[in-house]
């Protein structure tokens, strides 16, 4: 039941969906159908391993499915492959279970599904089942009927598709195949350096802002959290009493809503810088992940758990850095559709090293300034890495990305010899 597109550029058409009150009921009950049938078929397998050491595969409890259909109306009554493709999800959880048990992991047992984590219907072969009307203004939904959807952006021949609910509302998601399109040639490069005070420091000295989503909408947020608050009766451990309480659902409802829209900003925000720099740049260099700086601060949190101040630190920077990660994530991807180039470099000691002479030293960066403690040179701290990054990409690497081992006090690494030519490169990319 793999995606018709698998192999190829993706692209999910996300639409609005605006269903009447009866269709909405047929959705909900369609969910709650899925989810008893995958408990049910979990269930199955459980059994089957604990009173007779059998291990049930997806095939054969794909012909049982065919029986269970007959005998119990409420499965009769969703469309078939919805269900194929609950199993087929139940197999890809097992997939994932045996796989880590293979290579010495201990993950958990794929576990039974309550209704918050069940949100969508998948339908493997998308177009079959779901028809759009000629203008696209409604979808038909196998059992549900024509469902109207919102206006806008025409959706392409599409394979597998997904209904899907969040904080209320519903949507559809079509899998579609995109052809790349090449952007013209620009003949321009670039480094992307993570900044402290900015999300981004380019090499060409743009810096792009933080969209404060988050701060700007904070207030929201919060006032709806101390409505939450306010509406919440606990006990003494501090779990709600009375989680069935309408004004309760109402309150957590409005803020997961709040939430929402702040999340949805940031992302616009994110979709449109990274439209903008794949626009302006044929070469674009970014920073490899830094996961070993991330498991570090994870390790500080569990050695220092009293620590809050340390906490919160750590916790601002992995927002930061998830900012960013989904930023570099969105560029790779437009990048990929635009024919563009992108490289990874190591980005250690790029906000210690100097772009116009390579010398490598601590004493250089002074807060938000770069002052060169060798040459005399100045410039932006972030902008400084950012040129350094892109410098990175022109010399020859110093090691493959992702391969870094060793600590600061690697013997091999840096050597000031690498960084000799630079003065030319710094010419010849007109720094
Ligand atoms: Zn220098």
């Amino acid at each position: 039941m793999a995606s018709r597109f698998d192999g190829q550029l993706r692209w999910l058409h996300k639409v609005r969906l605006y269903p009447s009150c009866a269709q909405e009921r047929s959705l909900i009950s369609m969910l709650r159908v899925t989810r008893e049938l995958y408990n049910a078929l979990l269930q199955q397998r459980r059994d089957a391993w604990t009173t007779r050491h059998v291990s049930l595969a997806g095939r054969e409890q794909y012909a049982q499915l065919t029986e269970l259909r007959e005998a119990e109306p409420r499965f009769e009554g969703v469309y078939r492959e919805c269900e194929d493709a609950v199993l087929h999800r139940l197999d890809l959880a097992f997939a994932a279970f045996f796989r880590r048990l293979k290579r010495g992991e201990t993950p958990g047992y794929p576990r039974f599904k309550v209704a918050a984590r069940w949100n969508q219907l998948e339908f493997p072969h998308g177009d079959r089942a779901l028809k759009l009307d000629v203008v696209q203004r409604s979808v038909r939904v196998p059992g549900v009927g024509s469902i109207r959807l919102r206006k806008g952006r025409a959706v392409p021949e599409f394979g597998r598709a997904f209904l899907v609910t969040k904080n209320g509302r519903w949507y559809a998601i079509f899998e579609a195949h995109r052809l790349p399109c090449a952007l013209p040639v620009t003949g321009r490069s670039v480094g992307i350096d993570r900044g402290v005070r900015v999300l981004a420091a380019l090499s060409d000295g743009t810096m792009i802002e933080n969209l404060r989503a988050g701060s700007r909408r904070r207030a929201v947020v919060e006032r709806h959290q101390r409505s939450l608050d306010t509406a919440t009766v606990k006990d003494a451990i501090g779990r709600p009493l009375n989680r069935k309480d309408p004004a309760r659902i109402a309150a957590v409802r409005r803020l997961a809503r709040a939430k929402e829209r702040a999340a949805n900003a940031r992302l616009d925000w994110l979709h449109k810088v990274s439209r903008t720099i794949v626009l302006r740049f044929d070469r674009i260099v970014l920073e490899a992940l830094r996961l070993r700086s991330m498991t570090r601060s994870a390790k500080g949190t569990q050695e220092e758990p009293g620590a809050r101040v340390r906490a919160k630190a750590g916790l601002n920077r992995a927002l930061l850095d998830a900012a960013f990660g989904t930023l570099a994530t969105l560029i790779r991807e437009k990048a990929e559709y635009a024919a563009r180039t992108v490289i990874e470099v190591d980005a250690r000691y790029t906000s210690q090293t100097c772009a116009a002479c390579g010398c490598v030293c601590k004493e250089s960066r002074k807060g938000a300034r770069f002052a060169c403690v060798r040459c005399g040179h100045v410039a932006d701290a972030d902008v400084n890495a950012a040129r350094v990054i892109l410098l990175r990409a022109e010399s020859p690497p110093m090691r493959a990305p992702g391969t870094a081992r060793g600590g600061q006090h690697d013997a091999a690494w840096p050597r000031s010899r690498r960084w000799e030519s630079i003065g030319g490169l710094t010419k010849s990319v007109g720094l």
